[in-house]
């Protein structure tokens, strides 16, 4: 493959498309096979379409030499390319990864970066191996900061990223249980979470860790640069205003930023907003820019979100689920005030050998707090034993709800993605 050639006709127009129900003119279409679809059989097409160049990587496909490249493979094309534009940009790339939170630290650090510089975050939830790329690529020669969510179920995803995006600085948010199957147990999800300290220790890199969380202060360790943030003991620090629907942070130290009212439920947005707050002030955002940015960000995507009907308040947090993400809004929950409590939890997906387990430990969990109705939805919750109500879809769940007519009441709906939670509530 020729990079140089391919990268000048990347910059003539520096628009990327994977797929031609969406290809404008002048596009550069990357030829990628998904699980359904061949991208090869759709080259020709693009072209037609008035896509300036197509990058394939099946010979029979090949078929109009002067405005298609032959690749070994048009993913790994594309990744190279990425690598390529990204050695071209001399500014700083912020690498997040971790199990909970990536989406939304990396929203508030963008929400709190972008006050006082051109920035470009990753789109959405754009985390992948198609995603990375695609947001390295979709960064102009203006912007000053950039910030990369990773994603990643299974090992050397992420030490793969790191060599694509060059990452300067990095976050692992934390480190809990999911995708266990796909990284092999809790320790799998450590190793591999722990692949961009990896990279930013072995590359002179920065790091921005939460003190709270032994494992990450300790895998962090010889890492050339670590900037710490939480509630005491480090370099950036704040409280969480407790008791409250919404998270408010004091931030306190020597920083000037002062209270942040944010629009985000649950305690376990603190370490988030910090890191956010930490981020900006390493990088010198005037102090009283960072409040009000941070405040201004509204979660998307039924990710922590307050929704009022009539009397009653449901915290709609039905974005995904795992043991650790039930754990945390769990917590917060019990922790609120409210008249009437209600949970109805989905099952939590892709938890291998030990889901029956953690499906049992939290329907245990729940056993110790008081609540005033709790529905199990799905899944492994039929495989377990506990005093609730169990109903095998979230449609159920609506049906249920509506017969209740609860009145002043908090209600909690989470559950992993596929099982669509949301749907109890008519939006
Ligand atoms: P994905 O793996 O889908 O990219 P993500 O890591 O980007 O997820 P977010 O989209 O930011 O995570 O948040 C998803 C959900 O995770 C939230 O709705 C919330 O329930 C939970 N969550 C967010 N932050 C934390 C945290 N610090 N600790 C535990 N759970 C969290
Ligand atoms: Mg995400």
């Amino acid at each position: 493959m020729n990079i140089e050639q391919l990268y000048s006709t990347y910059l003539q127009n520096p628009s990327i498309q994977t797929d031609t129900r969406k290809l404008k003119a002048g596009d550069l279409f990357f030829a990628l096979k998904g699980g359904n679809f061949n991208g090869n059989e759709f080259a020709a097409k693009a072209l037609e379409l008035g896509a300036s160049f197509a990058v394939v990587d099946e010979e029979k496909y090949f078929t109009q030499p002067d405005k298609m490249m032959l690749v070994n493979d048009a993913l790994e094309a594309l990744q190279q390319l990425a690598l390529h534009h990204r050695k071209q940009l001399g500014i700083p790339f912020i690498a997040i990864t971790g199990t909970n939170g990536k989406t939304t630290t990396k929203e508030l650090i963008n929400a709190a970066l972008s006050s006082n510089y051109k920035t470009y975050a990753t789109v959405g939830n754009l985390n992948n191996h198609i995603g990375v790329p695609l947001t390295i690529l979709s960064i102009r020669e203006d912007v000053e900061l950039a910030v990369i969510e990773m994603g990643a179920n299974h090992q050397r995803e992420i030490e793969a990223y790191c060599k694509i995006a060059l990452p300067t600085h990095g976050i692992i948010t934390n480190i809990g249980k999911a995708h266990l199957e796909g990284f092999g147990g809790e320790e799998g999800v450590k190793k591999a979470k722990g692949e961009l300290y990896d990279y930013l220790r072995a590359n002179n890199g920065t790091v921005f860790v939460c003190n709270e969380y032994g494992y990450l202060m300790e895998m962090s360790q010889g890492i050339p640069h670590i900037v710490t943030y939480g509630q005491e003991n480090a370099d950036y620090t704040g409280k969480p205003v407790a008791d409250k629907a919404f998270l408010e942070v004091e931030v306190t130290g020597d920083s000037k930023v002062g209270l942040i009212q944010t629009q985000l439920v649950g305690a376990y947005n603190f370490p988030n907003v910090m890191a956010a707050v930490t981020v900006a002030s390493y990088f010198k955002v005037p102090a009283q820019k960072i409040a009000p940015a941070i405040a201004a960000y509204v979660p998307s995507n039924n990710r922590s979100q307050v929704i009022r009907q009539e009397s009653n308040t449901i915290i709609m947090d039905a974005y995904n689920a795992n043991p650790s993400s039930m754990k945390a809004a769990l917590d917060n929950f019990a922790g609120l005030q409210a008249p009437k409590k209600v949970l109805l939890l989905g099952a939590m997906m892709e938890l291998g050998e030990d889901s029956i387990k953690e499906h049992q430990a939290l329907a245990d969990a729940l056993q110790r707090t008081h609540w005033d109705a709790v529905v199990l939805v799905g899944g492994d919750f039929q495989k377990v034993t506990h005093p609730y109500i169990f109903l095998p879809d979230a449609l159920e769940a609506k049906k249920w709800l509506e017969q209740q007519q609860f009145k002043n009441t908090y209600i909690l709906v989470k559950g992993s993605r596929s099982t669509g939670m949301e749907r109890v509530i008519s939006q």
